[in-house]
């Protein structure tokens, strides 16, 4: 199968960022601005602001004027101050080192556009509080009869959205790999207003198809995956995906205890799908076919209870007893994770191995990151992705110590199953 991260899929983009002179035209952007607030609407991570730096920096500096759109949260099409993109302005400002205007209404902001000269920036409001941003149509239930005809009406709604936008502008720039596969108005549907020439992804979206495709087609060998969290259903496209590529898999986490059910032991009440048990003999069944060393925990940090002031014990992840539940890897188990990454040459984590929110349930997930870390500075590619494993290597301070932290969590996992992203299809046209 061609993937959309082939470097030669890639060479077909028609337009790159460097290539282009933004000097007289008016740029639409989008962003994820998506950052996290605190109960004051003050800004408590501002990363993803300072990871599209380097693209709106570049729009002005080549006498560009720039048009800057993202959503906020989840406001399901409607208004909600809590959500509004007015509480991060000052924040851009600053980063950019210029006012910035902001547009109360996404929609409504044509005058604004038309108004802006060389240099200027205008915001737009929040994308979401429209609901054409997502396409859906809202306050229909899918299993009413009417819902496909609200569905099919809502997208063309959304098809005139877009067209708004684009209006906005001579240019369309995506640097908003965490929205990249959605077919939202900003992230695909806007790409066809614009023609071949004239949209291009942003130089932080290229950072992130580089490093994911370093990681499906420049692979050196031992390519170790580490995939935990805690469900196995909702990572199961990405391991199949994985064990036709990868010599050693890690599995652990909440998945562990699934894993060990179903080879027979007892997990106490630790997080363990029922329904999911065959399928986990399935996964142990094909990595042996394909040949992929499998490593899973065999021993665990339980607790007697889903807090971090719990009482502990290590017990074997087959023997935990009743009214305890595995919240992280024993100390066997982070040595067997460690010997199966410190010798490989491509890495890539998703998912941590424990309750790592809780610091007593750190341990697994903190033996992983040294490892990647040592493998790293061995010469290793890694790739950390996904909310939580980026979580826990920021709260570990071992970011900088790892080759990429991709800021895409569900558009990651999507590229690395090998589906298209949309926002990344619109452009190549
Ligand atoms: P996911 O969103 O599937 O990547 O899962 C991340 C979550 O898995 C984190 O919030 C972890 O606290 C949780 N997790 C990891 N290990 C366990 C475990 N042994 N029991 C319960 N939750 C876990």
């Amino acid at each position: 199968m061609r993937h959309i991260f082939d470097i030669d899929f890639y060479n077909h983009i028609n337009m790159t960022i460097d290539q282009y002179n933004f000097n007289g035209k008016k740029a639409i952007v989008r962003v994820d601005f998506n950052v996290p607030l605190d109960e004051n609407g003050h800004i408590t991570d501002d990363t993803r602001i300072r990871g599209a730096l380097p693209t709106l920096k570049k729009i002005l500096a080549d006498g560009g004027s720039l048009i800057i759109m993202s959503h906020m949260g989840k406001p399901k099409g409607k208004v909600n101050p809590k959500m509004s993109l007015a509480q991060i302005k000052d924040t851009v400002a600053k980063y950019l080192g210029t006012e910035v205007e902001f547009a109360a209404d996404c929609a409504d902001a044509a005058a604004q556009a038309a108004a802006l000269k060389p240099g200027q920036v205008l915001l737009l409001e929040n994308l979401r509080f429209h609901p054409e941003e997502e396409g859906k149509p809202v306050g229909i239930d899918k299993e009413d009869p009417a819902y496909d005809a609200a569905k099919k009406e809502m997208k063309e709604k959304q098809k005139e959205f877009a067209k708004t936008l684009a209006s906005y502008a001579d240019v369309y720039v995506n640097d908003a790999f965490g929205t990249a596969h959605r077919r939202h108005a900003s992230t695909a549907v806007i790409a066809d207003y614009f023609d071949a020439d004239s949209k291009m992804l942003g130089y932080l979206m290229e950072k992130e198809v580089n490093a994911v495709d370093n990681i499906l087609s420049n692979i050196n060998r031992p390519f170790t995956a580490i995939m935990g969290g805690s469900k196995v259903s909702t990572k199961i496209g990405i391991i199949e995906n994985l064990m036709d590529k990868v010599d050693n898999l890690i599995l652990c986490g909440g998945m562990t205890y699934t894993f060990a059910k179903a080879l027979g032991g007892n997990v106490g009440k630790s997080i363990c799908e029922m329904d999911k048990l065959d399928l986990a003999l399935d996964i142990i069944k094909k990595a042996k076919e394909k040949g992929v060393n499998l490593v899973l925990g065999t021993d665990c940090v339980a607790a007697d209870d889903f807090s971090n002031d719990a009482n502990t014990m290590v017990t074997s992840c087959m023997d935990i007893p009743e009214g305890w539940e595995g919240m992280d890897a024993g100390p066997e188990t982070r040595k067997s994770f460690a010997n199966a990454i410190k010798d490989a040459k491509t890495i890539l984590w998703n998912g941590p191995a424990g309750v790592f929110e809780f610091d007593n349930f750190t341990a697994g997930s903190r033996a992983i990151a040294d490892a990647i870390v040592e493998a790293t500075a061995n010469g290793a590619f890694s790739l950390v992705g996904g909310g939580d494993s980026v979580a826990c290597v920021n709260k570990f301070g071992l970011a900088d110590k790892v080759s990429y932290v991709s800021t895409g969590g569900g558009a990651l996992l999507e590229a690395i199953e090998g589906k298209v992203l949309p926002g990344i299809a619109a452009i190549r046209g």
